[in-house]
């Protein structure tokens, strides 16, 4: 069998935005037993609905925490994870915040590299602007009413085909005033779903104003720079030839992987890197903003309001220089365009398919009989979650 199949040919890759595809070839599950202490192998399930117990603690009580990552396809047809491992951990540490036990980050790969490896046709040509987004989401499954640990609790990795604009022009943000996303010493570090609902009602009204972006800033004091509702925040500052690059430092946000990418880059070109308290004031100086994320990329930011202020900090109508090298480095070293020298990058395989290994039929060799050797092929108790037979995917090589 030749791994990865090609792109599917009668998708429009450059016009998918993030609408669901429900025609994806399905997901991955894995179920965590409190009984046995053990993540159960991997089961890819054609069908994107889940069977949880209504009275699940991720429905009432909001157990549950989740990740964002991205595949695209190489020059040469690969398809290519990007910072895997990094989501791994990441997703451990939100998990701990709300009870949910650690999915060991070798059981993590397995389940999103079959999720990808499964839905391999739905990785974009290399020559689109799309990619796949995989979505690893981990939840308290069984029916519990009290306040402590369900018995049971479901990883899932979803897969969804979508286009990201390389280059967009810049959005004005407006700082988030009358809410505070994330407590001192609360949950705000962690991506856990709590997080992001009661957020939607505050970026609806920003946008209806005219903000596609909303900041926060710290709960306590109001004075500092956390991040944006769904994106990490960068200031750029350009000293003569010299550029520096700030970060937050805060426990109440997300550790974005993307700006760590950012600022590894940045380091690589010889530009000068702080990870500090930012204080909105500063905000002023700054030469390009930019809000990070793996779902954006990098957004340029054009101007930064603060409403209760008036104040209005205007970075400009197109991208930044810095902005527009960040971009074009991390979308190169993505897209397998150029050398990947930090190690980010990691190849989908054929056996990352975890299809059943069956045995070729007996070849005599004339010495001993032996089987020479296993290949990949199809089984017929390949069955998915709901008893459903899978369709052949592949065929016994001769
Ligand atoms: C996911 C997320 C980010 C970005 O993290 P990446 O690893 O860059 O995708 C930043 N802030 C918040 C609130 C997030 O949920």
């Amino acid at each position: 069998m030749v791994f990865p199949p090609a792109p599917l040919e009668t998708i429009g890759w450059n016009k998918l935005g993030l609408s669901i595809q429900d025609s994806v070839n399905g997901h991955v599950e894995s179920k965590y037993s409190v009984a046995t202490g053990e993540w159960s192998e991997p089961e890819f399930v054609a069908d994107p609905y889940l069977r949880v117990h209504g009275l699940a603690p991720a429905l009432n009580y909001g157990q549950q925490a989740y990740e964002g990552l991205k595949a695209h396809r190489g020059p040469d047809g690969n398809i290519l994870l990007y910072r895997a491992e990094a989501h791994a951990d990441r997703m451990a540490v939100s998990a701990s915040y709300v009870s949910i036990p650690e999915i060991p980050r070798a059981h993590w790969l397995k389940c999103v590299k079959l999720a990808v490896a499964r839905n391999a046709e739905w990785v974009a040509p290399h020559s689109s602007e799309a990619l796949l987004y995989i979505r690893p989401l981990v939840f308290g499954s069984s029916g519990h009413l009290s306040l402590t640990a369900p018995t049971e609790y479901t990883f899932a990795v979803y897969c969804q085909p979508g286009t990201t604009y390389h280059g967009v022009q810049p959005l004005p943000a407006c700082v988030i005033e009358d809410f505070d996303r994330a407590a001192p010493r609360g949950t705000g570090g962690a991506k856990v779903g709590g997080n992001y609902a009661p957020v939607i009602r505050h970026t609806d009204r920003a946008r209806a104003q005219g903000f596609h972006v909303t900041l926060h800033l710290d709960a306590q004091t109001r004075t500092c720079i956390e991040e944006f509702s769904t994106s990490g925040f960068i200031g750029i500052k350009k000293i003569g030839e010299s550029v520096l690059v700030v970060v937050p430092d805060s426990k109440n946000i997300v550790q974005s992987i993307t700006s760590d990418s950012c600022l590894e880059l940045a380091r690589s070109y010889g530009w000068k890197v702080e990870k500090r308290e930012i204080p909105w004031s500063e905000c002023k100086f700054f030469d390009e903003v930019i809000a990070v994320g793996t779902a954006a990329s990098l957004l340029p930011i054009k101007l930064l309001a603060r409403p209760s202020t008036g104040e209005k900090f205007v970075y400009g109508e197109t991208v930044g220089e810095c902005t527009l090298k960040l971009a074009t480095g991390l979308r190169n070293i993505m897209r397998g365009k150029i050398a990947d020298e930090f190690g980010w990058v990691s190849v989908v395989e054929e056996k990352d398919l975890l299809l059943p290994v069956v045995e070729k039929a007996p070849l005599t060799n004339g010495v001993n009989g032996e089987l020479n050797g296993a290949v990949y092929g199809n089984s017929d108790n390949l069955t998915n979650g709901n008893g459903i037979h899978l369709p052949a995917e592949v065929q016994v090589e001769a």
